[in-house]
């Protein structure tokens, strides 16, 4: 079973002909709300693909709160790890314009209110949980405290998205690190990364997780571990919306990890899931289903 522990955000969207500068008001679209949050994302993608899931997320007591509870129970997810109140739930406020450049607002609300408290209640979720998956739009504090409370034989996952500077205790939990080119700068606090994608992964592996997985957009992936580097193909798509690919690929690795897979085989997976996402428009609207992945 996978846990994904991380943020439920309601996605409030307008489209503009002209983003607003300061001081400025500007006439949008009919305004449309979606759930979203890597948190909510990734766990509408596990359950899309059939793995069974649960999420520990904190959301208000309000009506965002109530779409994200409705999108992922529809979607399969366990959501008695879903908490509510002690703030509103997480938006992103997002104008978008006709070239698909976006201006984007994040209010946390109740995912700054994920606390480690949180965690420790929910043992038996951990306990159950061959896969734990995590992202970083959730205080840091709770993120340790997940690495803390995995049982012996658990399998944790980080998406460190958006990035920042860990900690020695969660770098070295995680198997894998998934990281973007940009995450992966990060990461490595800005230091010399090195020229290619290998050279981060090796460079993040020595840092201290288990294994490194590089994400590479329409170049597809690559997995470093102790067994050494290796390329995940590419799958050629014609990209319409890569919003949520990486959420999507996580969640998919994530599952076959906890199938029982290898690093190598999860990945090449997740890459055909991440694949299928870019073709549809939006997140959670865009994930597969395990059938979808498995057509040729
Ligand atoms: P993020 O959204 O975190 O930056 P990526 O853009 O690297 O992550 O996407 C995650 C994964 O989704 C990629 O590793 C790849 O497997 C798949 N993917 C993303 N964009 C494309 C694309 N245009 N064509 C095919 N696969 C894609």
């Amino acid at each position: 079973d996978l846990l994904v522990v991380g943020s439920a955000n309601a996605d409030l969207v307008i489209g503009v002909e002209r983003r607003p500068g300061a001081g400025e008001t500007v006439l949008g679209s009919d305004l449309a709300v979606h759930p979203g949050g890597k948190g909510a994302n990734q766990a509408v993608a596990a359950a899309r693909l059939g793995a069974r899931t649960a999420l520990l997320a904190r959301v208000g007591d309000d009506a965002h709160g109530r779409l994200l509870l409705q999108s992922q129970r529809e979607a399969g997810v366990d959501t008695v790890g879903v908490l509510v109140g002690g703030a509103p739930t997480g938006v992103a406020l997002i104008t978008v314009d006709p070239s698909g450049d976006n201006s984007i607002v994040v209010s946390p609300g109740a995912n700054g209110r994920l606390t480690p408290e949180d965690v420790s209640a929910a043992g038996c979720l951990f306990q159950s949980s061959r896969v734990v998956s995590a992202q970083l739009e959730i205080p840091l504090e709770t993120v340790v405290e997940a690495v803390r409370s995995l049982a012996p034989e658990s399998r944790f996952v980080l998406n460190p998205s958006p990035p920042r500077p860990l900690p020695q205790e969660v770098l070295a939990a995680c198997d894998p690190l998934i990281v973007n080119e940009h995450e992966a700068k990060v990461i490595l606090g800005g230091s010399a990364v090195g020229d290619t994608p290998e050279d981060w992964a090796r460079i993040l592996l020595a840092k201290g997780p288990k294994s490194v997985v590089v994400t590479l957009g329409a170049e597809g992936a690559l997995v470093a571990s102790a067994e050494g580097v290796a390329r995940v193909p590419a799958v050629t798509v014609d990209a319409v919306d890569t919003t949520g690919a990486g959420d999507s690929f996580t969640a998919a690795l994530a599952c076959r990890l906890g199938a029982g897979a290898s690093l190598a085989e999860a990945a090449a997976y997740a890459a055909r899931v991440g694949a299928a996402t870019v073709t549809k428009e939006g997140a959670q609207a865009s994930f597969p289903t395990a059938a979808e992945v498995a057509a040729p």
